[in-house]
């Protein structure tokens, strides 16, 4: 099976390495679809070659852009489900809108929630990226091929 994980990685965070990890694991193929926006830190660019660089080792592991609805760029990769994380009470409303929204647009497409490890569930770009801006330590918060591509 397919799993297609899609989100910001703005920038790409311990946690949302572990979730690869743990879903390179459980399914045949990982599709990272890295969203487009206007409003994050790191360039579209930027944030694929990061998230390349921390999956170079995961063979069923690959990178794409996220363009246009989830739903489509999962029925091009044929993913047969989404793959989210949950990092505390604060995420369910929104993953669970989300979920419910891709079904009804993705043809039933469904999406499956993992838990964060619990050493990681405090983790998020946006604190890592509060972080960066005020010159602080994120080597606890970022993958080392993450902060080697920091400059
Ligand atoms: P989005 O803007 O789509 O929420 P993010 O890059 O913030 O994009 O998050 C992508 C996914 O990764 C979300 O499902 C989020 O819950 C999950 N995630 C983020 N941080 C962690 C973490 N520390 N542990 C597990 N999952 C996480």
């Amino acid at each position: 099976m397919i799993a297609i994980f899609p989100g910001s990685f703005d920038p790409p965070t311990i946690g949302h390495i572990s979730l690869i990890q743990r879903a390179d694991e459980i399914f045949d193929e990982v599709v990272i679809a890295a969203a487009t926006s206007d409003t994050c830190m790191f360039e579209l660019d930027v944030r694929i070659g990061m998230l390349e660089a921390c999956c170079h080792n995961m063979a069923n592991v690959t990178v794409t852009r996220l363009e246009g609805l989830l739903a489509d760029c999962a029925k091009t990769h044929n993913a047969d489900v989404i793959i989210r994380g949950l990092r505390s009470a604060h995420d369910v409303s929104y993953e669970h809108s989300m979920a419910a929204t891709n079904r009804i647009i993705g043809q039933n497409i469904e999406t499956l929630i993992l838990p964060a490890l619990p050493e990681y569930s405090h983790i998020s770009s946006s604190l890592a990226k509060d972080i960066l801006c005020n010159n602080g330590d994120v080597s606890a918060f970022l993958p080392k091929e993450v902060i080697e591509k920091l400059g």
